[in-house]
């Protein structure tokens, strides 16, 4: 099953990957980050996560790492 891991630690909480995403897999977290915004989180509750991988390369500081074709 394809799925992400995202690095809370290295989110400066742009939000490209919110967009990136298809099927509006990540959105925002409840935890702040580096910038004391909001950083992301992967919810995938009908496991629609295709590995394409369009988040993490849209994310300029490859904090989204995972298991992808
Ligand atoms: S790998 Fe593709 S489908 Fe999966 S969360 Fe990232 S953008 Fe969405
Ligand atoms: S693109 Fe990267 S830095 Fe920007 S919100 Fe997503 S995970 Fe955070």
């Amino acid at each position: 099953m394809a799925h992400i891991e995202i690095n809370s630690n290295l989110c400066k909480s742009c939000y490209l990957c919110i967009n990136a995403c298809p099927f509006g897999l990540i959105k925002k977290s409840a935890e702040t980050g580096k910038t004391g915004e909001y950083t992301v989180e992967f919810y995938d509750k009908e496991k629609k996560c295709t590995a394409c991988a369009s988040c993490a390369m849209s994310c300029p500081d490859i904090a989204i790492t995972g298991v992808f074709k």
